[in-house]
């Protein structure tokens, strides 16, 4: 996100989702568990799949890693990301979300448009569509699992 809106009260480095099942991490929208990130994990409660995990680097709610992996850099970066309750960020998040769905309920519009097209046009144009059909719809499904 361009500006900080961080109050550094570090509460998203105490209860970090982890699907070490599936190598997922729910931080940052939906995210592969790197080595990286994994090796900075406190484990601890655990609900089905999910354990909850704090980081070792985390000292008086303050960071004090000196390397810290590219997952923190930039976070939060996802319109889908998990924040805390009381998160600086919640509001900012909020309204990117909105944009982020409002571009695609745009795109979903496109592929009815292009579909109803279809059936009257020329051989040439009707695989122009289905080309543009497909892209769209790949974009979309990509975000399928924030739904
Ligand atoms: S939860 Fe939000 S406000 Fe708190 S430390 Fe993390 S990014 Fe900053
Ligand atoms: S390295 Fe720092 S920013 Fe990243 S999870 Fe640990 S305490 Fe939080």
């Amino acid at each position: 996100m361009e500006k900080n809106y961080c109050t550094k009260c570090g509460e998203c480095c105490k209860k970090i989702a982890v699907d070490f099942s599936k190598n997922i991490v729910y931080r940052d929208g939906i995210q592969t568990l790197s080595d990286n990130f994994k090796k900075i994990l406190i484990k601890g409660e655990q609900k089905d799949n999910i354990t909850f995990c704090s980081c070792k680097y985390l000292e008086n709610n303050l960071c004090i890693n000196p390397d810290k992996p590219e997952e923190c850099n930039n976070y939060p970066s996802s319109p889908f990301a998990f924040l805390p309750e009381n998160c600086g960020y919640y509001g900012v998040n909020f309204l990117e979300r909105e944009k982020f769905m409002q571009k695609l309920r745009k795109l979903e519009e496109e592929i009815i448009h292009y579909e109803a097209l279809i059936n009257c046009s020329s051989k040439d144009d009707a695989k122009q569509y289905t080309k543009i059909i497909e892209k769209h719809k790949n974009y979309i499904n990509k975000y399928k699992m924030y739904f």
